[in-house]
């Protein structure tokens, strides 16, 4: 496989896990600067071997790769740390207090995984192992790390789950928004909230979205896909008023009684309307984000909201 990574700061590179073969669907950020290295988002299990290999690549030793940061534990973001915890003893990893107990026991996360899907799990996303105690280190809001040449600063961002940092990097201004800055694809202008259950909860969302907005970032990277710069306000935009929307319309196919599949459909028909102005792939957009996720998410949330 050709490996696929992009410089694009001096000291920051993107690299692309290539996930089930796919471009730009999920992305890991490599930090050096020449004495150490840092990574924001390990990737699944399935892609660690893309990963390793693609640091070296990027000419970093592994051996000075130090910190693991993740941005919330979903599988596509932190399901290699425990894997590559176990060949590589000395690296350490960043997680969400609230997501901390499921990296050390991923237990729950694959069995709430595996509900979705089966025995596919090895396939899909491979499957996490546990991460030491000694190995974890829990990151609070604000907190600050001197790593790889820069100082990466924490925000509690909840709303896409509960377990979720996003990162800036205060020498470059980039911020790596995790999915709390939504799926967006390079050279296109849409922003897809992912809204999976079961801690969706817009309320938050809107709050997290409007503190990360005030940062001013240079640019955007979320974890789906690559680096945004000079839109962020748009970005921030894009991404809220349509996360409301697809809200209020999952609002009213509950309230009007509909079943699984009819929210599915109305969804569906609601996506591919807002796609034909838009010149896009939009499968790259439904691999990092999927209807059925979107849907009941949503789906969740009402119901337990609105009782
Ligand atoms: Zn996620």
């Amino acid at each position: 496989m050709t490996l696929v990574f992009d410089h694009i700061t001096k000291q920051i590179t993107q690299i692309d896990l290539q996930y089930q073969g796919r471009r730009q669907v999920i992305a890991s950020y490599l930090f050096f600067d020449g004495n150490e290295a840092a990574l924001i988002e390990t990737g699944p299990a399935l892609t660690v071997e893309t990963l390793i290999a693609s640091v070296r690549a990027a000419g970093v030793p592994i051996e000075i790769l130090r910190h693991l940061f993740v941005t919330h534990i979903h599988l596509d973001h932190s399901g290699a740390a425990g894997v590559l915890v176990q060949r590589f003893p000395w690296m350490r990893v960043y997680v969400h207090p609230v997501g901390a107990p499921h990296l050390a026991d991923p237990s729950r996360l694959v069995t709430s995984a595996a509900r979705l899907y089966g025995d596919r799990m090895d396939t899909v996303w491979g499957l996490p192992l546990p991460v030491p105690s000694e190995n974890l280190v829990v990151v609070n809001d604000g907190d600050e790390f001197q790593v790889a040449g820069t100082t990466l600063r924490a925000f509690d961002t909840p709303g896409h789950a509960r377990h979720h940092h996003a990162y800036l990097d205060t020498t470059s201004g980039l911020l790596c928004t995790g999915d709390v800055g939504g799926v967006r694809m390079p050279n296109v202008c849409y922003v897809r909230p992912p809204t999976p259950p079961p801690e969706l909860d817009l309320e938050t969302w809107k709050a997290s979205i409007a503190r990360l907005r005030a940062l001013k970032a240079t640019g955007l990277c979320p974890t789906h896909f690559g680096v945004f710069r000079g839109d962020a306000d748009w970005h921030w935009s894009d991404l809220e008023q349509r996360l409301i929307r697809w809200g209020e319309i999952i609002r009213e196919e509950i309230q009007k009684g509909s079943d699984d599949q009819a929210m599915l459909r109305r969804m569906e028909q609601q996506i591919v309307a807002e796609f034909e102005t838009i010149s896009a792939d939009l499968k790259a957009y439904d691999v990092a984000a999927s209807y059925e996720h979107i849907v009941s998410g949503y789906a969740r949330y009402w119901r337990k909201k609105l009782g």
